[in-house]
C-alpha cells in the first residue's frame, strides 16, 4: 500500500500549489479551492487528515493558513496553545456570510 503524506508534508504541498482549504458545512467537511486538479496521493492525504484539518480550519489555526508570508502580521495568540491567522479568520467570516 502506498504510504500516505504526513500532515506537515500535505500542508507544504498545498501551499506550494496555492490550494486553499476552507472549513465547510456540515462540520468536519472541507471545501477545496484550487485552479487545477490534485494528484491522487494529495486527495488521499486530504481524506486521511480531514478531521484534524477541519478542526484547525474551523478556528483559522495558523497551520492551515495558505499564505503565511502575506498573513503573518495578522497572526495572534488566542490562548491554550492556539495561534490564529486573523486574515484567514476574517476571510472565513466573510465567506460564511456569502457562501454557506
Ligand atoms: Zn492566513
Amino acid at each position: 500500500m502506498e504510504e500516505c503524506m504526513s500532515m506537515d508534508e500535505l500542508r507544504r504541498t498545498l501551499r506550494a500549489r496555492s490550494v486553499i482549504l476552507r472549513h465547510a458545512r456540515p462540520p468536519l467537511h472541507i471545501a477545496i479551492w484550487t485552479t487545477h486538479g490534485l494528484e491522487r496521493k494529495v486527495t488521499q492525504a486530504l481524506r486521511q487528515h480531514r478531521v484534524r484539518l477541519a478542526a484547525l480550519l474551523a478556528v483559522s489555526d495558523v497551520r492551515t493558513c495558505p499564505a503565511p508570508g502575506l498573513h503573518r502580521a495578522s497572526f495572534y495568540y488566542k490562548g491554550q496553545g492556539l495561534y490564529i491567522c486573523g486574515d484567514c479568520e476574517r476571510l472565513a467570516r466573510w465567506v460564511e456570510k456569502r457562501v454557506c
